[in-house]
């Protein structure tokens, strides 16, 4: 193909380039602090919230979860979408998925 190859990278707000749900990595990491999110990728969904006891025990009874203990995130297979969105619809998180 000729021409311009197409780049992948949207940018982040703060101008750097965008890794994760538009976002760079310290965005990711800021907006961790303060959002519920559910972020599809692949197969896979990120479960990502401000530390909180009671969301813990929800996320707990979500099917085939781990914990990335690195990143600090949750992850379940996105077949469960279904169950994901029953449970934490409710509590304020926000979705991006495919
Ligand atoms: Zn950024």
């Amino acid at each position: 193909m000729e021409g311009m190859s197409k780049i992948e990278w949207t940018d982040c707000k703060c101008g750097a380039p965008a890794e994760i749900n538009g976002l760079c990595d310290d965005c990711f990491e800021k907006e961790r602090n303060t959002e519920r999110s559910v972020i599809q990728r692949g197969d896979r969904l990120i479960i990502q919230f401000p530390y909180s006891a009671s969301l813990l025990n929800v996320i707990r009874e979500l099917p085939d979860r781990q914990y990335n203990s690195g990143l600090k995130v949750w992850y379940v297979p996105a077949k469960y979408l279904n169950e994901v969105r029953a449970a934490l619809t409710p509590l304020k998180f926000r979705f991006y998925t495919d």
